[in-house]
């Protein structure tokens, strides 16, 4: 299992959740070159561990468990694994 960023990052992309992850499985970071290109932040898929910290410090919900990922964004469990690939 891991965690996945869905379509509430976008236009939001604070970063709160890089803050909070114990394993730095959030990209990209702030002091990252793409960081302004993309539109969202997305989880490494292989590297998460699934502690759910960065979860509750989301401001517009935008993280879930792969399992409690609303149906309608379910396209973003590829689009933040193909970040990794
Ligand atoms: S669940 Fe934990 S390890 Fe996974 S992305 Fe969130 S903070 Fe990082
Ligand atoms: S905390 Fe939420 S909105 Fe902010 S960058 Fe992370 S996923 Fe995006």
């Amino acid at each position: 299992m891991t965690y996945i960023i869905a379509e509430p990052c976008i236009n939001t992309k604070d970063t709160a959740c890089v803050e909070v992850c114990p394993v730095d499985c959030i990209h990209p970071t702030r002091e990252e070159p793409n960081f302004d290109e993309e539109e969202l932040l997305y989880i490494d898929p292989d590297e998460c561990i699934d502690c759910g910290a960065c979860e509750p410090v989301c401001p517009p919900n935008a993280i879930f468990p792969e399992d409690e990922l609303p149906e309608e964004w379910e396209d973003f469990i590829e689009r933040n694994a193909a970040y990794y690939q």
